[in-house]
């Protein structure tokens, strides 16, 4: 009995000793990835359900080291515990803008949301770097629309809430991400003046059951109160009629089209607005 209690605690430390190294490693090789080129973005279009039509796109970050491939739900913590979210967060803006212009061909470029790590809304001069960066170039704010998680609500911060009011004025667009897994109520998102509501794919992914329920009530809410619906995650054709047949308008998802390179995403838009 004791051998094993000790075999276990030996097993523990060096599990926690390789993960520590790797977070060390990681974090190190993070601080570097902008300038080794080592970061890019993919984007995954928004889509319209009755059309087909691409209305936006999320901007969501790749990092590749040494071939290998580093999931953001690994390296977005390690980037806000070691003082990296911040930069590697206005540089998302940026390259989302940039390509979004690109994508553009001298017309009106695809609105692009961007994911935002509250970290960065802490920052007294996140609203005024974001205005700062738009102007250089010459980016249209209401094209913008900053994608936050409802943990923002878990701590109610003067800091944060001047910063997303600072954002509004810009007129760049508030879309509250992950909804109905965290804190928020459809109260204090009324209050916060948020345009969009993602509901959580993990309601999606429940459609059949006891998800319908939940989504029917949030879209009911939230139309009743001026705020668009994304429904995230649509990943069967089942989901997406389902989904239609109840009159949501804004679709995401695997099922719709994966997050696509830049090259790819020139071919698909040129594609859906052909038809
Ligand atoms: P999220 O903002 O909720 O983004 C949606 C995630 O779901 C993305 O994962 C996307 O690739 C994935 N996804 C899209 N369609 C489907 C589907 O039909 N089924 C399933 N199962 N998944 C789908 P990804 O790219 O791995 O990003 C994970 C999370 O990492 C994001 O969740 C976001 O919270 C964070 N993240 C990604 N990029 C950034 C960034 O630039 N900044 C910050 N702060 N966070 C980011
Ligand atoms: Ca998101
Ligand atoms: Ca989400
Ligand atoms: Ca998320």
């Amino acid at each position: 009995q004791k051998r094993v209690e000790k075999g276990q605690v030996g097993y523990f430390n060096e599990s926690l000793r390789q993960r520590l190294i790797r977070e060390r490693l990681l974090s190190d090789r993070l601080s570097t990835a902008i300038e080794e080129n080592a970061l890019r973005l993919v984007f995954q279009p928004i889509l319209e359900s009755q059309t087909g039509k691409v209305t936006g796109l999320e901007a969501l970050l790749r990092w590749h080291l040494d071939g290998e491939e580093v999931a953001p739900v690994e390296f977005i913590p390690l980037a806000e515990q070691y003082g990296l979210i911040k930069t590697i967060g206005l540089w998302v803006i940026e390259q989302a803008c940039l390509q979004s212009i690109s994508l553009s061909k001298g017309s009106q470029p695809p609105s692009v949301s961007v994911n935002v790590s509250v970290i960065q809304l802490q920052d007294h001069n996140f609203a005024s770097q974001v205005q700062s960066l738009l102007t250089r170039l010459q980016f249209d704010p209401s094209l913008l629309l900053i994608e936050i998680t409802e943990s923002v609500f878990a701590t109610d911060q003067k800091t944060l809430l001047e910063q997303i009011q600072a954002l509004q004025k810009l007129n760049i667009k508030i879309s509250i991400d992950d909804f109905g897994t965290g804190y928020s109520s459809l109260s204090s998102m009324q209050n916060l003046g948020a345009d969009i509501i993602k509901i959580d794919k993990s309601f999606i992914n429940k459609i059949d059951s006891t998800g319908l329920s939940i989504i029917k009530a949030v879209m009911e809410i939230a139309h009743s109160m001026g705020l668009r619906v994304v429904a995230e995650g649509v990943e069967t054709a089942e989901q997406e009629k389902i989904l239609k047949d109840i009159g949501a308008h804004l679709l995401q998802g695997y099922h719709l089209c994966r997050p696509l390179e830049a090259e790819q995403l020139t071919e698909y838009l040129d594609s859906s607005t052909e038809q």
